[in-house]
């Protein structure tokens, strides 16, 4: 990689020493980020961006909320952390609405500091409730980079070893519109990945602990099954004992619009047995979080198990982050809001031959690019549509399986009708560039 035209290379040539090669940064130029307000953010040379991209969906209301901001400070002044040892007030504050709105009966909430820890935690608990360490997991998904959490991410671009402390089987059910399920309609989808998630279990040894699954897809590209899916797997990891946990750390809180949660959307037959949550919560905090039911979340015989997990100042921050989301209705605003950013992208990137599809609910909205006038996955066209954005002065982030061409979009949910507008006109601007560029047209290949 080279970034010899960088405008600040001694702060990238101190990164590059100091921290992992692995270490992934978006932009030729990378953006070094210094402040934001509501949906914009600043970068160190004075550039103002309007922020699609949410911090990556850890900004969910809004940046610099003062709401946020002031229940930090005053926290802050207070104490900034105390234990689990000792009674901690906004921690079961913000456990008592968490496990109200989670939807799961006699629900007991598990705070953590990353939505990585949240799933580890929900496998462990998973694991020892069902003294099995056979998991069921969904190809091209992804749950984070502790050990356990890589065992159980099916996009090898995200999974950095092959080792595991589990046993994970793969089904299929992420991913609509490729594969090889691709031809069939909703109900023949969901029929067969039913047959294949039946097969599996009737051909496994052992009990399965788990299905561990994101109602949508987040770095897996924004993709997800039909509605009802997961309802239809819960029927058959029933009569085997199977628990199901939600991962929610994208689109928990209302980002998909429709629902406060994924599984929602699946929801038929009842909320899954556990749900992880983390990223937006905190509004950039660090909380995450494990909501199981009583009988699973008292399974282990442990004593406390984390040390900065639900410290008074990230959950100082997560009720009046909460509060916010809730007095606005900004998943109501998701839903409206989204609804007509998909729409108008839709619109008006449907000439674009580079555009293979804009998908996804409420904030969530991934857009697939292809090679021009094929249907190959294009990861050249999405990283030149990141830069033309970024040009044009929207962050946007990038996703899918491994070599393809996905584009992500998850602003802030307080985003406004105008800068929705603004960032359609911005990406499909930025799109057409693109697709000219790989038709070789004006301003094409150099
Ligand atoms: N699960 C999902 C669905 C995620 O998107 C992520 C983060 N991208 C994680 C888990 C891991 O969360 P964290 O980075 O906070 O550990």
């Amino acid at each position: 990689t080279t970034t010899t035209t960088a405008v600040h290379p001694a702060l990238l040539d101190r990164h590059r020493a100091v921290l992992p090669d692995w270490l992934a940064l978006y932009y030729r130029r990378p953006i070094e980020l210094t402040h934001g307000a509501g949906r914009h953010v600043w970068d160190a040379e004075g550039n103002r961006y309007l922020d699609f991209f949410g911090g990556i969906l850890t900004t969910m209301t809004a940046h610099a909320l003062p709401e946020v901001a002031d229940a930090v400070a005053e926290q802050a002044t207070r104490m900034l952390h105390s234990s689990t040892l000792y009674l901690n007030r906004p921690m079961v504050e913000l456990a008592e609405r968490i496990a109200a709105l989670s939807g799961i009966p006699d629900a007991r909430v598990f705070f953590t500091t990353s939505g990585t820890e949240a799933n580890d935690t929900a496998l462990l608990l998973a694991t020892a409730f069902r003294r099995s360490n056979q998991v069921l997991a969904m190809r091209n998904g992804y749950h984070g980079r502790s050990f356990s959490a890589v065992g159980v991410t099916g996009n090898s671009g995200w999974a950095p070893t092959s080792l595991s402390p589990l046993r994970t089987l793969y089904v299929h059910g992420g991913v609509r519109t490729r594969g090889p399920f691709a031809e069939l309609d909703d109900a023949g989808f969901v029929a067969a990945c039913v047959a294949d998630l039946r097969d599996l279990l009737a051909q496994t040894r052992g009990g399965v602990a788990a299905l561990i699954a994101e109602p949508v897809q987040g770095v897996g590209g924004f993709t997800s099954g039909p509605d009802g899916l997961l309802a239809a797997f819960r029927e058959v990891l029933d009569e085997h004992g199977v628990l199901w946990i939600s991962d929610e750390v994208q689109t928990g809180w209302g980002r998909t619009g429709d629902h406060f949660w994924g599984w929602q959307a699946h929801g038929a037959s009842g909320p899954p047995d556990m749900l992880t949550f983390a990223k937006g919560i905190g509004n950039g905090m660090s909380i995450g979080g494990v909501v199981a039911r009583a009988e699973v979340m008292n399974c282990l015989d442990a004593n406390s198990i984390s040390t900065f997990g639900g410290s008074p100042v990230t959950m100082s921050a997560g009720l009046a982050n909460l509060g916010y989301l809730l007095e606005h209705d900004l998943p109501g605003n998701a839903r409206r809001v989204g609804g007509l950013l998909i729409e108008r992208l839709r619109a008006a990137t449907a000439g674009l031959s580079v555009v293979r599809e804009v998908r996804g609910r409420g904030l969530m909205i991934g857009v697939e690019l292809v090679a021009p006038g094929t249907d190959e996955p294009s990861p050249e066209a999405a990283a030149l549509a990141l830069e033309a954005a970024r040009e044009g002065g929207v962050l946007i982030g990038r996703g899918g399986p491994p070599g393809s061409g996905v584009l992500r979009i998850a602003p802030p949910l307080s985003l406004t009708v105008a800068e929705a507008e603004q960032g359609v006109e911005v990406l499909t601007r930025a799109l057409a560039t693109v697709d000219s560029r790989l038709r070789g047209g004006p301003g094409g290949r150099d």
